[in-house]
């Protein structure tokens, strides 16, 4: 079965988001497979954003990542990347629906509440950077 990485960022804990956000998969049908609170290090989000760093702000979200605790999530079901990137909306959030997380919530790009992968492999990926194998139930 499909599974996804999905993490509340610390804005997102911040505002009191957590049970919201697990609310709106859980009532989508999607099975929490794993879930924990933890403050990521420097390292782990550097890892996780790889992909970005070249990017102007990559030292920036890197540090915002690790500014506070994080809810990191496995999500699985039926096709649940892509259907958890339309749950999750746009990245920036002017552009991101009303009715998504983003669209719900985001206040800038910097501070959009909500990590999804954004493609099955990347899903893999990013599982086994915040998760060991035993930590999925
Ligand atoms: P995420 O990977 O966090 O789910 P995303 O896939 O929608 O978001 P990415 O392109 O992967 O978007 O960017 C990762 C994160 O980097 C964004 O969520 C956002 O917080 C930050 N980011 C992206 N573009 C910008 C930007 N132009 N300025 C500041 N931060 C940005
Ligand atoms: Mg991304």
């Amino acid at each position: 079965m499909e599974r996804t990485f999905i993490a509340i960022k610390p804005d997102g804990v911040n505002r009191a988001l957590i049970g919201d956000i697990i609310s709106r998969f859980e009532k989508r049908g999607y099975k929490l497979v794993a879930m924990k609170l933890l403050k990521p290090s420097k390292e782990l989000a550097e890892t996780h954003y790889a992909a970005l760093s070249s990017k102007p702000f990559f030292a920036g979200l890197v540090e915002f990542i690790c500014s506070g605790p994080v809810c990191a999530m496995v999500w699985e079901g039926t096709d649940v990347v892509k259907t958890g990137r339309t749950m999750i909306g746009a990245t920036k959030p002017t552009e991101s629906a009303p009715g998504t997380i983003r669209g719900d919530y985001g206040i800038d790009v910097g501070r959009n509440v909500i990590h999804g992968s954004d493609a099955v492999d990347t899903a893999e990926r990013e599982i086994g950077i915040w998760f060991k194998p035993e930590e999925l139930v």
